[in-house]
């Protein structure tokens, strides 16, 4: 019997990405829809859980992408509402890379350090990446910060993040370089989640912070988000402390989303979402 994952996209397109991964992860065949909403996603979430029985049905499964968390959050929530009894399959939140990019940047700096306990600040995490890693620190016992370029936009996703987390974050608003270099002071993390070619911390004003032990980049497309730190570092050392770059989180990220591919296809009852992929994540990294 064939495996196959519906991708459920909130875009006005199905990420290629995510379908490149579905296939490596063990798919046999993907079909992606674009612009779904939790309004509209009924019909396809029943012709997943009325068309095979027993334990066939674990050969069918759902994954939620997009670019955005909120709408995928919301489109997560209603596939999850269509599914009772035995009618289910598994199914797997992670739009725009959110739970696995940023499960596999912060497991590796858990790996890597101390995070209970420390303050942990998130240059831009407004985002999808910034937000989940916002709340995998706050899980962890760290004392967060996100920033943004608007106070608005860092107040609102500090709600959204406790609202989902119970994680309390510290908005602070940091329109420039100067700003963020006051942002990360007295930090001892730095993960910047910045979007793709946007620089947003000047290696002066980190390189001689003794607070900072610990540097987490996701941008991968120069300039990179922290200026000195080379996008392939994985728990190289740098200045006294140790850094990550994009590649060196992507690998495991790619290794993670497709670990959970896998294992969508191992029972019709997985439900994966951030707190499950961040545990998945900490075993493997
Ligand atoms: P995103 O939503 O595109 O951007 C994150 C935040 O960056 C925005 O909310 C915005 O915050 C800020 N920003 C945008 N333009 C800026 C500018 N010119 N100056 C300063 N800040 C700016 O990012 P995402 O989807 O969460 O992804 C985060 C990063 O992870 C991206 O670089 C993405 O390419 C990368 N990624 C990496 C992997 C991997 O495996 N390494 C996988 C997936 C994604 P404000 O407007 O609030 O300031």
């Amino acid at each position: 019997m064939k495996k196959l994952l519906f991708l459920l996209d909130t875009d006005p397109y199905p990420s290629v990405f995510d379908t490149v991964v579905a296939y490596d992860g063990g798919a046999d065949r993907v079909a992606g829809y674009a612009n779904v909403t939790a309004d509209n996603v009924g019909a396809l979430v029943d012709g997943t859980i009325f068309t095979r029985g027993g334990k066939d049905k674990q050969n069918t499964a759902i994954f939620v992408g997009g670019g955005d968390i909120t709408k995928g959050e919301a489109l997560f929530a209603a596939v999850k509402k269509k599914f009772f009894g035995p009618f289910r399959v598994s199914a797997m939140l992670d739009s725009n890379g959110s739970n696995t990019t940023a499960a596999a940047g912060v497991a590796l700096l858990a790996k890597a350090g101390k995070l209970k306990g420390k303050k942990a600040v998130v240059l831009a995490g407004t985002g999808p990446v910034g937000m989940r890693a916002a709340a995998f620190f706050g899980q962890e016992g760290a004392e967060v910060a996100i920033t943004s370029r608007a106070q608005t936009r860092a107040d609102n996703a500090a709600k959204a993040i406790e609202s989902r987390f119970g994680v309390k974050v510290k908005p602070i608003e940091a329109k420039d370089d100067a700003a963020r270099a006051k942002a990360v002071k007295d930090a001892d993390i730095v993960f910047a989640a910045g979007a793709i070619g946007v620089q947003l911390l000047k290696t002066q004003d980190w390189q001689s912070n003794a607070n900072i032990a610990l540097l987490a980049d996701v941008n991968a497309q120069p300039p990179l988000g922290i200026e000195g730190v080379e996008a392939t570092d994985k728990g190289k050392d740098r200045h006294g402390k140790t850094a990550f770059g994009a590649l060196g989180i992507g690998g495991l990220k790619l290794k993670l989303h497709r670990g959970c591919i896998g294992q969508l296809f191992e029972s019709s009852e997985g439900v994966l979402d951030a707190e499950e992929i961040y545990k998945l994540a900490k075993g493997m990294a």
